[in-house]
C-alpha cells in the first residue's frame, strides 16, 4: 500500500470515481452525515474513493443541540475506514458499525476495526 498523504485543495466535487480522491461538502443529504464512494480491488483493498459530508445533517445537529464536531470526527473516522477499503461492522463499539452517531464512545477505530484492516493489507 503506498499509504495516504494529503494533496492539497481540489476544486473537484466528491462522489465521482474520477481518479482522484476527494473529501468534500455538499448541501443535500437525505439521511447520513456522510457517504463513501468507493472502488476496491478484488482482494478488498481500496482503489479509489470520495468521502461526502452533508450540510444539511450537521445543521441539523447543530439545531438539535448534538455535539457537531464530535459527530464530525465520528463521520470522518468511520469514512476513512471505508476509504481503506472497511465495509461495515455488526460489532458495539467498532468506528465500522452503521448507527456511529448514537454512542459518544465511539471515537477512535476499535482494535477489531484495526484488526479488519490489517487483514486487507497484509502480505
Ligand atoms: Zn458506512
Amino acid at each position: 500500500m503506498g499509504g495516504l498523504r494529503y494533496s492539497g485543495l481540489s476544486d473537484k466535487a466528491p462522489g465521482t470515481m474520477d481518479g482522484e480522491n476527494v473529501i468534500g461538502w455538499k448541501v443535500n443529504g437525505q439521511n447520513y452525515s456522510a457517504w463513501t464512494s468507493w472502488r476496491a480491488g478484488r482482494s478488498g483493498q481500496a482503489l479509489e474513493a470520495d468521502v461526502t459530508l452533508y450540510t444539511n445533517i450537521f445543521n441539523s445537529y447543530r439545531v438539535r443541540g448534538i455535539d457537531t464536531q464530535l459527530e464530525l470526527r465520528k463521520s470522518i473516522i468511520h469514512e476513512l475506514g471505508h476509504v481503506l477499503g472497511l465495509t461495515h461492522s455488526d460489532q458495539m463499539g467498532d468506528a465500522m458499525m452503521v448507527k456511529v452517531r448514537t454512542r459518544p464512545e465511539w471515537r477512535l477505530p476499535s482494535d477489531n476495526d484495526i484488526s479488519r484492516c490489517r487483514a486487507l493489507y497484509s502480505e
